[in-house]
Parts: C-alpha cells; sequence; structure tokens
C-alpha cells in the first residue's frame, strides 16, 4: 500500500491504543457480540458509539439489490460517523461478521469523551469528517432520481451536497437503471425527482424539510422555550456567536434554513482561516464549530427558517416559514449573502473547484500561469483582474455592457486598459463550462451577434454582486440601498425605530440595528469584510454587546 493510502486509512479507520481504549472504557460498557448482530443500522439516531475490542464488524450500503460493504473493523477500530456528535441519523448499517466483543458508549456520553478527552476526541473527529468526505465522494445510501433539466431535482440535489447528506444521482434521461427502479418503486417519470431512502422510503418531489425529516438529517431544538439569544443563520458568523453565546452562559438557537456552514460551507478549501496553515474544507470548519457549540449546550435547528421578527412586551418573536414562532431576548441577524450567481447551467460541478467567488492568493494559487476569465464591472471585478493578471497568464474580462467605466471607478479603469495581459471583451457573456473535474474551456456568446467561440481559460471568477439575505427583515428594521443591515453609527437618525431610540439614553452598540437588541453579524450587515474569520469575530463581538445590552434591560427592569 502507498504511503499515502497508508495515511488515508489511518485517518480514516484509526486504530486506538490500550491505554486510550482503557480511558473510553469509563465511558460505556463491554458486551458480547455474535455474528449477525446489527449494531446501528442506516437512519438510527439514537445508537451507540462502538469500539471493536475482538472479532469484526462490517459497515455497509444495504440498498436492496446494490448492497455493499464499504469497511471491514476488527480490534481496535470504532466505527461511527459524523452524525453521531450532531444527532442525525446514521447513512450506513454495521454488522458483526466474526463474534467478539466490543465496547459500547452511549451517544450522550461520547460528547463527554469529546469535552473531557481532547487527545482521543481529536482522533474521532478527524476519522469521522474524513469518513463523510470518503462517503461524499464514493456515492451511497440515498438515491435521488430526476431529470438533469428539473429544477426540484436541481434543488434537491443542492441541499443534499450543502449537507454533505452522502448520495447516489440517477439520471432520468442518460441511467439505464432509472426506469426498472422507478417502476419498482411504484413511481412515474412524470412524478420525479423521487428519493428513495433506505431502500424502501419513497417521497415524490419532497420539500427541503421533508427531505430532512426522511433522512434524519434535521436538527431539532425546543422551540417553546424562551432563549438569551436566537442566531439566524449558521455561517461563520452565527455558528462564531452561537459558540461565544453558549460558553457565555446565555442559553442560545441558532436558526439554520438551508445547511451548517453558510456560503463558507461551499469552499472546498479555505486558506486563509487562522490556524489552519494546511487550509481546511467549509465543512470542516462548520463540523467542528458545531460540535464545539453542542459542547456549551447551544441549540440548532435547521432546517428552519425566519420569516419575520417582531418584538412584543420587551421580548423578539421570530417568525418560522414552518409555521410557529421562537422567542428570544435578543437576536443577531447573521444570515448572510449569496453570491450573484451566472445563469449557466454547467456551474454547479465546478464552482469551489474552478469557479471562485473571491480573488485572493488561495484562488490564484491554482491557476498560476494559466490564462482565467472575470466576469463583472465593477470595482471588486476590476480589482480582481488586476490582482490575477499579476499571477496568471492572461485575463480576460467579461463585461455584459458596451462600456467599462460604467460601474468601475475611473482610476481601475486607466489600471486595467493599461495592463498588457488584461483582454476585455465587452458585450461578451459566458454560456457553457467545458470540462471534467475541472474547467478546460469556456464558451462565450457576443451579445450583439451571437457569435460564439471557447476560451481556453481554466478558472472563472464571478464578481457580479451579492444580494444580502434580508427578506425576513424588510420593512421591521433599518436596511441600505442594497438591501444589507444598517448597524451602529451607520444608523444615524434614520432608524425605522427612531422613537424607541429617542426615548434611550444610550447610541445603538457598534453592531446593533435599528431595533434595540437585535444585532447583526457578518456578510449581511452593510459595510463587512466578506471574510469568514472578520464573519467569526463579529459574531463573538456581538455577543459580548449583547451581554451589554441584556445587563441593560434587566437593570430597567429592577
Ligand atoms: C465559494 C466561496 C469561497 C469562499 N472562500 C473564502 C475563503 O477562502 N476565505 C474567506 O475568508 N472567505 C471566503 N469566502 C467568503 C466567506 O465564506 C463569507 O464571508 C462568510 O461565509 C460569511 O459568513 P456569514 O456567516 O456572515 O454568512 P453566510 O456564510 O452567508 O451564512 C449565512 C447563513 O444564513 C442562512 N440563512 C439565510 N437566511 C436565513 C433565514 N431567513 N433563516 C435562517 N437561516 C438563514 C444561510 O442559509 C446561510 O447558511 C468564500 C465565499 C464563497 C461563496
Amino acid at each position: 500500500m502507498s504511503d499515502r493510502m497508508d495515511e488515508i486509512r489511518s485517518t480514516r479507520a484509526p486504530r486506538l491504543r490500550t491505554d486510550q481504549i482503557e480511558i473510553l472504557k469509563r465511558y460505556g460498557e463491554i458486551r458480547k457480540t455474535e455474528v449477525g448482530d446489527v449494531l446501528f443500522r442506516a437512519g438510527d439516531t439514537h445508537n451507540d458509539f462502538v469500539v471493536v475490542l475482538e472479532g469484526e464488524v462490517k459497515v455497509g450500503d444495504d440498498f436492496p439489490g446494490e448492497a455493499r460493504t464499504i469497511g471491514v473493523f476488527h480490534e481496535g477500530r470504532f466505527l461511527g460517523e459524523l452524525n453521531m456528535l450532531t444527532g442525525q441519523a446514521m447513512y450506513l448499517t454495521g454488522v458483526v461478521s466474526e463474534a467478539g466483543e466490543v465496547l459500547s458508549i452511549p451517544r450522550e456520553r461520547l460528547k463527554e469523551v469529546v469535552t473531557e478527552e481532547p487527545n482521543i476526541s481529536d482522533i474521532i473527529l478527524r476519522a469521522f469528517l474524513a469518513r463523510r468526505s470518503y462517503m461524499m465522494k464514493t456515492g451511497l445510501g440515498l438515491r435521488i432520481i430526476g431529470s438533469r433539466h428539473s429544477g426540484d431535482a436541481t434543488r434537491l440535489r443542492e441541499f443534499a451536497a450543502r449537507n454533505r447528506v452522502p448520495h447516489v444521482w440517477i439520471e432520468l434521461e442518460d441511467d439505464p437503471k432509472a426506469d426498472a427502479l422507478l417502476a419498482r418503486l411504484g413511481a412515474k417519470p412524470s412524478e420525479t425527482p423521487v428519493t428513495v431512502w433506505q431502500g424502501e422510503d419513497v417521497q415524490k418531489n419532497p420539500t427541503n424539510l421533508d427531505f430532512a425529516r426522511t433522512t434524519g438529517l434535521e436538527v431539532d431544538a425546543p422551540l417553546e422555550h424562551t432563549y438569551d439569544l436566537v442566531v439566524v443563520g449558521a455561517g461563520p458568523a452565527g455558528l462564531g456567536a452561537s459558540v461565544y453565546g453558549a460558553s457565555e452562559g446565555l442559553s442560545t438557537l441558532t436558526l439554520e434554513s438551508v445547511a451548517l456552514g453558510g456560503q463558507a460551507g461551499t469552499s472546498s478549501r479555505i486558506e486563509n482561516y487562522p490556524g489552519f496553515p494546511a487550509g481546511l474544507s467549509g465543512f470542516e470548519l462548520a463540523s467542528r464549530v458545531l460540535v464545539q457549540a453542542d459542547k456549551f449546550g447551544a441549540r440548532t435547528a435547521v432546517p428552519q427558517e425566519a420569516i419575520g421578527l417582531r418584538r412584543e412586551n420587551g421580548h423578539f418573536r421570530i417568525e418560522l416559514s414552518e409555521g410557529g414562532e421562537v422567542v428570544a431576548r435578543s437576536v443577531i441577524a447573521a444570515s448572510g449573502a449569496r453570491y450573484r450567481r451566472l445563469g449557466v447551467e454547467s456551474l454547479g460541478p465546478f464552482e469551489g473547484v474552478s469557479v471562485h467567488y473571491a480573488a485572493t492568493q488561495a484562488e490564484a494559487q491554482q491557476c498560476e500561469g494559466e490564462e482565467v476569465v472575470v466576469v463583472g464591472g465593477g470595482n471588486s471585478a476590476g480589482q480582481a483582474a488586476l490582482f490575477l493578471a499579476g499571477r496568471t497568464r492572461r485575463v480576460y474580462l467579461l463585461i455584459r455592457g458596451e462600456d467599462l467605466g460604467k460601474s468601475m471607478s475611473r482610476y481601475l479603469v486607466d489600471r486595467v486598459l493599461k495592463t498588457g495581459n488584461i483582454e476585455l471583451l465587452p458585450n461578451t457573456e459566458v454560456r457553457e463550462l467545458v470540462g471534467e473535474d475541472r474547467l478546460d474551456g469556456l464558451l462565450v456568446e457576443d451579445n450583439r451577434s451571437g457569435t460564439r467561440w471557447t476560451l481556453g481559460a481554466r478558472a472563472l471568477f464571478v464578481f457580479i454582486g451579492a444580494e444580502a439575505n434580508t427578506g425576513w427583515l424588510r420593512g421591521i428594521i433599518d436596511l441600505d440601498e442594497r438591501g444589507f443591515v444598517l448597524t451602529g453609527m451607520e444608523l444615524d437618525g434614520s432608524a425605522l425605530d427612531e422613537d424607541v431610540w429617542l426615548s434611550r439614553s444610550r447610541e445603538p452598540f457598534l453592531l446593533e440595528t435599528s431595533m434595540p437588541g437585535v444585532f447583526a453579524a457578518g456578510d449581511v450587515r452593510s459595510g463587512s469584510i466578506k471574510r469568514c474569520a472578520s464573519a467569526v469575530g463579529e459574531g463573538a463581538m456581538a455577543v459580548r454587546l449583547i451581554h451589554q445590552y441584556l445587563a441593560d434591560a434587566d437593570a430597567q427592569k429592577a
């Protein structure tokens, strides 16, 4: 076996030392096993964490007709997956294939291990993360059958991918298995997309919430409680706020409408996050923070979308899309932004690999010396083009209109036009992305003549603006002209809640919105930096200010 394979195997299926197993014995109990014993089944949410002490256990995908073994575990190896720490359902089934003995640790006690035994917990967490990556790459468990032209199929696939739910995509048009499988499940092609969980639980065009419930993905938290702090959005800012809130004694609930990790969760490698010199994926960052937040008692509800907010008797009521409300003494809006994507169908598979929404050293390194395309006519596109021109062979700058000076500052236009290896292509739009694992080229079109040609670019940088996720706050708190949340000094007399501020003796806190007690952190905030580290930092800072706000509110009551 090569060194690389050895390294992968030792991360994914590490063998615990005897002294480490002795420590773990304090958290669970030893039990005998017989051939055929099912230690956990796909769909389980309450199974124990298992260390094999003697004998053999096979873990596999038991989809009918396509069952296969994924891993074989012997003495000293442990079973399980990230879901054991996040409270979600198992994707695979573990069956004893050789009688012996196992150490069983209940999920709740595994959390104690994470808190109390940092050395062992690091081995477990790394293995869990590596196993999830492997399952995502291998494709197993859930089946999604649908057409590549269907918007609902795309929605479900994106939801599964964002939540890192291992799945197999069966395409109606191309996969010869599709028709037979649909017939066996009693579904017609017109009823697709169809999802099949554990080989039998069939859903026809489920909503994201149905899908989450069926696959045990839903992370539920009691909603009838009054929380000290409700955080809306579980990107870096929201997750940061939830760790700091819970660790500083505030009862904290985070609501997330799609998937933990936010935009960062879509990044395959964040290279500039302090403390991780080798970089880390957005999913790994989010998973680590989630486990940490859970350790401090923070609650997270996914998928739960906030659709409204109002203040009533000194408390905040956050309205949820699926009905019901959550009550909080303070709120952090950390609902982030969505980078505008190009309306090109073939974009998805290349995102995070060859399609970027930022141009930093990290992205530039991936395409050093190659040809790249930058799309956009604003300052961020101009800055990116100049930055990339110094690191790549050629930059094609594509704008939809005729004139670069329309929305880009003059000094940038001059510099762009003077830079020899930037080629401006006005009236040009991307029509298709070409390539297998990485981008090989872009089919572009002159939008006046309809002429199409291919640019041999290896990376695409998209800077066509970002939209704030503030639909749930519109008309409730003050937003800037682009829809981002105004905070602190920026409010300056424009507050919707002017009467509230006038009746008070203090100015808004730094990250406080026009509604006292509601704060904003991260990309959703007007003037924010749009970086992971700054979002996490603002989440932490907002919590600090909430302590002041709550102390103030308590003092007024007394
Ligand atoms: C592909 C990509 C790569 C990137 N790479 C880097 C990088 O390498 N380094 C770096 O520093 N930055 C990078 N960034 C930028 C960075 O990811 C963002 O600055 C950061 O994620 C902002 O965090 P946030 O928590 O403020 O918002 P977001 O990450 O946008 O998270 C907001 C969350 O709120 C949820 N939400 C929205 N509305 C609601 C609602 N009404 N109810 C409940 N939930 C809601 C969303 O689903 C989302 O999960 C990258 C961005 C992208 C898109």
